[in-house]
């Protein structure tokens, strides 16, 4: 009879255990997501992508920095626009991404800017607004990069966050046209 109990209790354990790793994120809590799932998503951001966008902006505020998102997803067209700034229309060129080559065109990517303390929205990596002793700008990085967002400053463009997936924008694109 008390075996019967403890196989009894074994079996509740394995079972536990069993859902517990079942329900456990493969992919240390970024999502496996399909290009597919993505490319017919409505013309706004991932949800993930959202929420993980939301999560900054809460935990850079519990720290003291005001982060505004600036820009999020983009459709082919606007891409096409704005890369035309600085080339054939006026202003400064701000992006070497056409139309379906930026993450924004996928709803993968937000840039951001801070608000100093005059609530003017800044974008000076080296303003240490909390005094810190770190920019705030890092601050919100590493954040973002916590959060599974890879940050732009890695490739000069400071105030871009992309969450890819693991997708390559080729496979975002090859998705598309099917
Ligand atoms: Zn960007």
């Amino acid at each position: 009879m008390k075996s019967l109990f403890l196989f009894s209790i074994f079996i509740l354990f394995a079972f536990i255990m069993f859902t517990y790793v079942d329900i456990q994120d493969p992919q240390h809590g970024e999502q496996q997501v399909m290009a597919e799932d993505i490319v017919s998503s409505d013309e706004e951001l991932h949800p993930y992508v959202k929420e993980q966008k939301e999560a900054l902006i809460e935990r850079a505020d519990d720290i003291g920095i005001t982060v505004v998102i600036t820009d999020g997803y983009r459709s082919s067209e606007e891409q096409d626009e704005l890369y035309a700034q600085g080339r054939t229309t006026s202003g400064e060129v701000v992006t070497n991404a056409e139309g379906g080559e930026s993450y924004h065109n996928y709803g993968l990517a937000v840039d951001f800017a801070i608000e100093n303390e005059d609530g003017e929205l800044i974008w000076d990596i080296e303003y240490d607004g909390t005094g810190s002793g770190e920019p705030d700008w890092l601050e919100v990085a590493d954040i973002a990069e916590e959060l599974g967002f890879d940050w732009g400053g890695h490739w000069n463009d400071y105030p871009h966050l992309q969450m890819d997936f693991g997708l390559s924008v080729e496979e975002l694109q090859e998705a598309k046209r099917h």
